[in-house]
């Protein structure tokens, strides 16, 4: 069977997150400017600077409120060696060409994310696995903004694509 935009895009999204070198998360994204692709781009360090398998993970311990409504706070690391795979794509494709654009990333945003890709140009981001930390903001900031902000449903990333270990 032919593989609809939405799945083929996201498929290669999937594939450029196996070049991220980060063990803790491999996120990766692509620009679509109609049924183009006008760039791709992966978490990781900048360039000629060592990366998280060479270096080892930067990682922050940051306090977060526990999900469901919990007044709890949990502890959780971040690595923070690397640029975020959004960020990069910003960073590599002009800003002319983004008009209009859409965003597919294997990861919802986070905060910071978001919130530049609210900037920047693209019309639509289209994710898969969920971030529910900064979910209802991000959200918010998409309506606010309006920007089409949508999970795919019924997807199967590629055969070999995800890390085992995600924290
Ligand atoms: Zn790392
Ligand atoms: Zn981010």
């Amino acid at each position: 069977m032919r593989k609809d935009w939405d799945t083929y895009f996201m498929d290669i999204a999937f594939m450029v997150s196996t070049r991220s070198r980060c063990p803790r998360r491999h996120v990766g994204t692509v620009l679509v400017q109609g049924k183009k692709l006008l760039g791709t781009a992966y978490n990781g360090a900048p360039m000629g600077v060592q990366d998280c398998s060479e270096a080892g993970c930067m990682i922050v311990e940051e306090f977060e409120p526990a999900p469901a409504g919990s007044t709890e706070m949990i502890k959780k690391q971040r690595c923070i060696r690397t640029i975020h795979a959004e960020q990069n794509l910003l960073l590599f494709t002009d800003r002319v060409d983004r008009e209009g654009s859409v965003v597919y990333v294997t990861d919802q945003p986070c905060w910071t994310c978001a919130n530049m890709l609210a900037n920047s140009g693209i019309a639509e981001i289209v994710y898969y696995r969920p971030y529910p930390k900064d979910y209802d903001k991000v959200a918010a900031l998409m309506e606010q903004r309006g920007l089409i902000f949508r999970k795919l449903d019924n997807y199967t990333p590629p055969a070999d694509t995800e890390v085992q270990d995600g924290s």
